[in-house]
């Protein structure tokens, strides 16, 4: 259900404006209860003060009867007419009512006899005929009659009616407007969030357009919103990641498939000639031959190709183990020195103790097979190859050094590339430009490091460094 941006936002706002309404019409009921019957209050107190005042000046001059005779003759407005809502009447300490205002005796009717309390009391009262609620207020005043204290409680009281009408109305204002506001928002806040997402499906719109084929493409980081700018950026920087993993692969397809093209080439021509007339034992076996050779570079080409693309998709699984690198350089030099010997180039290894290293064997054995390999295949009649291994810091350097034909400043970072072969090299030694990418693949995979340094025509020297034991 919360599944949207747009509900969630809708919701919540909701929730919270009509707590917040609730709430502060609850808050301004109670405050204007308080105030209109304050002000009632207040006139009532003004009410019961004004008719003391008026029998205290009666009873200065020893005048109690006429007093409370002149006080309810004198009541004017409301207070003169019949059951008119506002009354008020004066009572003994024994309960006897000793005068009613004539909005009571006209009615015939009295109101709930009051406290008797020194203290104003204010205290909600049934009507003297119906149930509608009124307000007394009432207080006990003494009076001094002729050296005797008589107590007479005065009470005032007013319907509560015409204040309980205004708080109705302010209810009913609130009941009428809550769902009013309620509507108006929903209906605000689903065009505020429609057009403030719009954007953002115009900017999903832009994404779609792009596919496998476009990927040059990137989305525009300057007419969009500043909240969806950094979602353009981080989408352009992947577009980018992925429009060069693209081309890696497309390169990749088309190097590979112009490499095997020349074995192919050659195993389909040797088949023709073979097969346009009948031949001899011998030039078939001739034939048959040069097939297998070709077929053989032809797998070795395959086999380097699938390496490559598994420590380009990282399929490889490491098997690390403690080793005696000085086990391993021996090994490899024992491997490679027939085809030395054959290219009339001197292998010299030094001759150390024991270096420990954590490392995959093979995979770094490999590593040493190709780089003297590459040593002695670049390298002239009668030249030589130097093995030395340095310890320095965390790592143990292995430096592969030759004076064959070198490389110039250029050549030096492309021949890790895949498929690069310097031009030189390229018909005279035999070679697939693969070696180097894996031999960088795997030293990285081991978190080593491979640097190369090489004059023309006078040598070069490959420096792998691995992380000791
Ligand atoms: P391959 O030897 O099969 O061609 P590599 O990836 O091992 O492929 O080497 C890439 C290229 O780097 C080689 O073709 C060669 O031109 C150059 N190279 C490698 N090692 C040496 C070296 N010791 N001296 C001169 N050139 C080298």
């Amino acid at each position: 259900m919360f599944g949207s941006i747009k509900l969630k936002l809708i919701t919540w706002f909701l929730a919270v404006f009509t707590l917040v309404f609730v709430a502060l019409g609850l808050f301004l009921h109670y405050e204007l209860k308080e105030i209109v019957v304050g002000s009632v209050d207040d006139h009532l107190y003004s009410e019961i003060t004004l008719l003391a005042g008026i029998l205290a000046k009666e009873v200065e001059h020893g005048h109690v009867e006429e007093g409370l005779y002149e006080i309810t003759e004198a009541a004017s407005g409301e207070y003169a007419v019949s059951l008119s809502g506002h009354y008020y009447q004066i009572v003994d300490t024994t309960g006897k009512v000793l005068g009613r205002s004539p909005s009571l005796t006209l009615g015939d009717v009295s109101l709930p006899i009051p406290p008797i309390s020194k203290d104003v009391i204010h205290i909600n009262i049934k009507g003297p005929l119906s149930d509608i609620p009124h307000r007394s207020v009432s207080q006990t005043f003494t009076f001094d009659v002729v050296g005797e204290e008589l107590d007479l409680t005065f009470q005032a009281a007013d319907s509560l009616e015409p204040s309980y009408y205004v708080l109705r109305s302010f209810r009913n204002m609130i009941l009428i407007a809550l769902p009013i506001l309620f509507l108006i928002s929903i209906a605000g806040l689903y065009y505020i969030t429609r057009y403030a997402l719009l954007p953002l499906g115009i900017f999903s719109n832009k994404i779609g357009l792009i596919t496998a084929r476009s990927l040059n493409e990137r989305v525009g980081e300057k007419d969009i919103d500043a909240e969806l700018v950094p979602i353009a950026k981080s989408f352009n920087t992947m577009l980018s990641r992925l429009e060069k993993a693209f081309t890696r692969q497309r390169e990749f397809l088309s190097d590979a498939s112009h490499e095997l093209r020349t074995p192919t080439a050659v195993i389909k021509s040797h088949c023709d000639i073979t097969l346009r007339r009948d031949r001899s034992e011998d030039e078939y076996r001739d034939a048959l031959g040069t097939i297998m050779k070709t077929s053989t570079k032809m797998t070795a080409i395959i086999e380097r190709i699938i390496e490559v693309s598994r420590f380009e998709s990282k399929i490889f699984h490491l098997k690390v183990v403690k080793l005696n690198l000085m086990d391993v350089l021996r090994e490899a030099v024992a491997l490679i020195e027939p085809f030395a010997h054959e290219q009339g180039v001197t292998l010299t290894l030094c001759d150390l103790d024991e270096l420990h290293i954590l490392a995959d064997r093979e995979r770094v054995s490999e590593v040493f097979v190709n780089i003297i390999e590459n040593a002695v295949k670049y390298n002239r009649q009668g030249g030589k190859v130097d093995i030395a291994v340095n310890s320095i810091e965390d790592y143990v350097c292995v430096s592969v050094s030759d004076n064959g034909i070198g490389l110039h400043e250029d050549e030096k970072d492309k021949i890790f590339e895949r498929f690069y072969r310097v031009d030189k090299s390229r018909g005279s030694v035999p070679g697939s430009g693969l070696g180097l990418p894996i031999v960088k693949a795997i030293v990285e995979s081991h978190r080593g490091k491979i640097e190369v340094e090489s004059e023309p025509d006078e040598g070069t020297t490959f420096k792998i460094c691995l992380l000791k034991d």
